[in-house]
């Protein structure tokens, strides 16, 4: 008998500030052959979350015995970790869903599986139930640790498992990784998110703001350093409110940063950070420098303080500003970006201009830039305005990455004719003798060299400043 558990976003919704949950992850040892001799190909959608979530999917597979395939034809079974941010992103997926249909036909014996934010929609399921009924197995962020149990339960009934969890989730620990870079690693120190940003599905899919305890995350980047890992990018929907859900101890971002900073491993970034909580203690923290690189992506949304009240963004115009005049004090050469929506309901061409002359003020030098999406369930979604159509917001939308694009190459021109220091991740996608990796600043960066410098922090002079790149060389002194 299939199995069904829908979402519902009603509970999602609600925040009882109950203490956090904290589980292991267990397996039961019958389970580990399960996958013997057969192949799963895995899509990820998304932000970095996503792909930590895939890491972590790629983990179970593997102790359960899958093989990993870049082939779909070969596969046994498929995965989607999908993104629920925008309706494009959707889109997406039920577009590949459909084109699934013809292999499952030709092959039924292949298992699909969903799951990932769009699992956590009421809206998707539905849609699922009734018209993709070659979707085998649908699961949601909550229970991404259930994977084994509800693998084997499709294997071996060969039901329909829908198991989707809508509540404020918990924190499972050792749930294996399988990290798919060997020199940079993602460590989410924190899921969920309070602050209901009224655009935003996040809090809806992913559960309250809760903290990983500091001790886990500190064993788990000692262990990083052991396995030859240089850097390390802390996550969370908002990292700078690590901690403030702990109930026992009096510790946050600021202390874990500066715990950080002591450890022995090369580079920490972090991501995402929300102006409201980004304190002046971070700050501080921040511009010691040494292993905490200077680079920054803080998203203000929008540069109208009437926009951002609307969004429920909990700033306004003068605080962000603030907060980047802080930043820029304390680590004066400090790389800056930003996330910015444009054709909010009720932005006019005020608005827009005003968030064009914060672009410009705060010297960002790169931005990712949406038009507004809306979401089901959320608050914007019933926001109505029908003076922005299609039509302004696509073209505010390319007159702001004018701007944006502008910030993009004079943030990488500051660096021409300098020394920087590169951690050198492989061979560049485009060209194989060309080796590429990142500066301090996160700026990439193309070099020519032995393929010796893998994993290395290189010394690199550079020659040439592109819009979204820089070209260099690897200079002849080098840091010890
Ligand atoms: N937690 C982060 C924050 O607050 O900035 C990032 C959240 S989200 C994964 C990444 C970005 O997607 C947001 O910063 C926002 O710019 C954009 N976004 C979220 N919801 C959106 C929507 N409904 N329409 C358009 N863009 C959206
Ligand atoms: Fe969404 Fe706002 Fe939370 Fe970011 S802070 S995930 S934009 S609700």
């Amino acid at each position: 008998m299939d199995l069904i558990r829908t979402p519902d976003q009603n509970k999602e919704r609600k925040r009882l500030n109950k203490e956090n949950i904290f589980k292991d992850f267990e397996i039961d040892k019958s389970l580990l052959s399960l996958g013997k001799g057969k192949k799963y190909f895995l899509y990820t959608y998304g932000c970095q979350e996503n792909e930590s979530d895939s890491e972590k999917i790629r983990g179970m597979l593997s102790l359960l015995s899958f093989k990993e395939t870049t082939i779909i034809e070969e596969a046994d079974l498929i995965l989607m970790n999908t993104c629920a941010i925008r309706k494009n992103a959707e889109d997406k997926v039920f577009g590949e869903l459909g084109r699934l249909k013809q292999l499952k036909r030709e092959k039924p014996e292949i298992i699909t599986a969903l799951c990932g934010c769009m699992s956590q929609e009421e809206s998707v399921v539905d849609k699922i139930m009734k018209k993709y009924q070659n979707v085998d197995l649908v699961f949601g962020t909550h229970n991404i640790a259930s994977l084994p149990n509800l693998l084997n339960t499709v294997m071996t009934s060969h039901d329909r498992v829908i198991d989707v969890l809508s509540y404020e989730g918990d924190i499972t620990e050792k749930i294996p990784v399988e990290r798919q870079n060997k020199i940079k690693a993602w460590i989410p120190i924190m899921y969920g998110c309070d602050e209901f940003c009224t655009y935003c599905i996040v809090p809806y899919t992913r559960g309250k703001e809760r903290s990983r305890l500091p001790e886990n995350i500190l064993n788990e980047v000692q262990s990083l350093i052991k396995d030859g890992y240089k850097e390390v990018t802390l996550l969370g929907q908002n990292v700078n409110a690590y901690g403030k859900d702990f109930t026992d101890r009096d510790y946050d971002f600021a202390d874990l940063l500066e715990d950080l900073s002591h450890m022995n491993i090369e580079r920490v970034r972090f991501t995402t950070s929300n102006p409201k909580d980004l304190s002046d203690r971070q700050i501080e923290v921040l511009s010691k420098g040494g292993n905490l690189m200077p680079y920054l992506h803080l998203p203000v949304q929008s540069g109208s303080s009437k926009v951002l009240k609307k969004m429920n963004r909990g700033y306004t115009r003068e605080d962000y500003l603030d907060r980047v005049e802080k930043i820029r004090k304390a680590i004066p050469d400090i790389s800056l970006t930003t996330d910015i929506i444009v054709g909010f309901p009720f932005e006019t061409e005020e608005d827009f201009q005003e968030t064009l002359s914060l672009v410009q003020e705060c010297g960002f030098e790169g931005a990712f830039t949406f038009i507004f999406s809306k979401r089901e369930g959320t608050p914007a979604s019933k926001f109505v305005d029908e003076s922005i159509t299609d039509e302004i917001a696509h073209e505010r939308l390319y007159r702001l990455n004018n701007v944006v694009n502008e910030g993009y190459k004079k943030g990488n021109e500051r660096f021409l004719g300098k020394n920087v220091k590169v951690l050198i991740e492989g061979y560049s996608k485009k060209e194989n003798d060309i080796l590429m990796g990142y500066t301090e600043h996160n700026k990439l960066v193309n070099v020519k060299g032995d393929k010796k410098y893998i994993g290395q922090i290189v010394n690199c002079l550079i020659t040439k400043a592109k819009t979204w790149s820089l070209d260099g060389e690897i200079s002849k002194e080098q840091y010890s």
